[in-house]
């Protein structure tokens, strides 16, 4: 059987477990995934392009689990009344192919790259950050907040949204989420900006856009760059980064769709899996700007798949479903699926389950 994990019981099980909590741990199994990179077989993203959004298949494996993840961006949906990103997907045993897990995964998207932006800022912003400015104030917000304030100890955020209803709506869900986090509201990206250890972009818009620009950036800053995950879909003007030492997730996939897909193909970068294992340096002085230009690598979700299985499977969380045939003649799909339940003949050897006369 096939375990099926849908949003209600993760919405439980995270908030048994606190945000804070299944992020922390959450962020602990992605490192451990990103410190044996070479396991892994991976590609760069799927992508289904239209006018007004992007359906993406975020397909990774490793000897033993092969994961995938669907993923919308949609970034007009919300004046639908529907999310900008919405996700599931599954995690089978590579050696029988059998889907092991099936789950929703747009809490958990929110959940893990929030997790792995807060393990990326953990070694390349300054040791000690205090201060992070929150630029989108949307559906991802909350859990950037929460994770850099528990991993990170970051004791202040300041906010800015275009939509002022949406920064009052995080300023409230985190007063209540987060009661130890000092929260205020700029009037523009600049107010937000100034003095703070890392500045966290998470706006969603369809175009080129240039959320900061070089003259906001102070020396030592750390810019954790998450909204720009797109071919013609970016938020840093391209001196932030011609000044930066920018680290991205897997390299042939940051150049169709990170920041970086405004630089020259030769443009240095370094993996994040370098910076872990210590085979390449993170962050080199403390006036050195660095961006994590993060878009989202099925490795995450591959981590996160697997961290939720472990856990599901551990407190009897999920829901048991056929997906698949179930175990019998396996050659005999038709008489296990199609075959009328009454005929004997279509089940030789078993009693018929319901019997003409019964
Ligand atoms: P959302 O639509 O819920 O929120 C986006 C917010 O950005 C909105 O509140 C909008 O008003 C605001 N915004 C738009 N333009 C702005 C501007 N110029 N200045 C300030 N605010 C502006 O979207 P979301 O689910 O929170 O996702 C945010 C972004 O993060 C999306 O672009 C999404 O594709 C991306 N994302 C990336 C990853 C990753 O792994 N890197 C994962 C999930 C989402």
């Amino acid at each position: 059987m096939t375990r099926f994990i849908d949003l209600p019981q993760l919405s439980a099980l995270v908030r048994a477990m606190g945000a804070g909590r299944f992020m922390a741990e959450l962020a602990a199994a992605i490192e451990a995934d990103y410190l044996r990179w070479n396991d892994f077989d991976k590609t760069p993203r799927v992508a289904t392009h239209s006018a007004r959004g992007v359906i993406e298949l975020m397909p990774v494996s490793d000897r033993t689990r092969y994961a995938f993840k669907y993923v919308n961006g949609h970034p007009y949906n919300p004046a639908a009344g529907l999310p900008t990103v919405m996700a599931f997907g599954a995690l089978a045993d590579v050696d029988t192919g059998y889907p092991r897990l099936l789950s929703e995964l747009t809490l958990m998207t929110a959940l893990r790259t929030a997790a792995t932006s807060a393990m990326a800022a953990r070694v390349l912003a300054r040791p000690r950050p205090a201060r992070m400015a929150l630029i989108g104030n949307g559906a991802q917000s909350e859990f950037q907040a929460i994770a850099f304030h528990t991993l990170l100890g970051i004791e202040e955020v300041r906010l800015y949204d275009v939509d002022p209803a949406a920064t009052a709506r995080l300023r409230r869900n985190l007063a209540r989420a987060a009661p130890a986090l000092a929260v205020s509201c700029a009037a523009s990206t600049a107010q937000a900006v100034r003095g703070a250890d890392i500045v966290t972009t998470l706006t969603a818009d369809k175009t080129r856009a240039t959320i900061l620009t070089p003259e906001m950036i102070e020396p030592g800053m750390h810019v954790n760059a998450v909204g720009g995950d797109c071919p013609g879909k970016t938020e840093l003007h391209a001196d932030i980064l011609r000044a930066a030492r920018v680290v991205v997730e897997y390299e042939p996939q940051s150049r169709i769709e990170g920041e970086i897909q405004q630089m020259p193909a030769d443009f240095p970068v370094v993996e994040l899996w370098r910076v872990l294992d210590g085979s390449a340096a993170g962050r080199e002085s403390d006036r050195q700007v660095t961006v994590f230009d993060s878009v989202g690598f099925a490795l995450e979700d591959y981590s996160a798949l697997c961290y939720l299985d472990r856990l599901a499977r551990a407190r009897g969380i999920g829901t048991l479903v056929q997906l698949v045939p179930p175990p019998g003649d396996p050659k005999d799909l038709f008489g296990a699926t199609l075959a009328d339940p009454a005929d004997p003949a279509a089940h030789p050897g078993e009693a018929p389950r319901i019997t003409a006369d019964a």
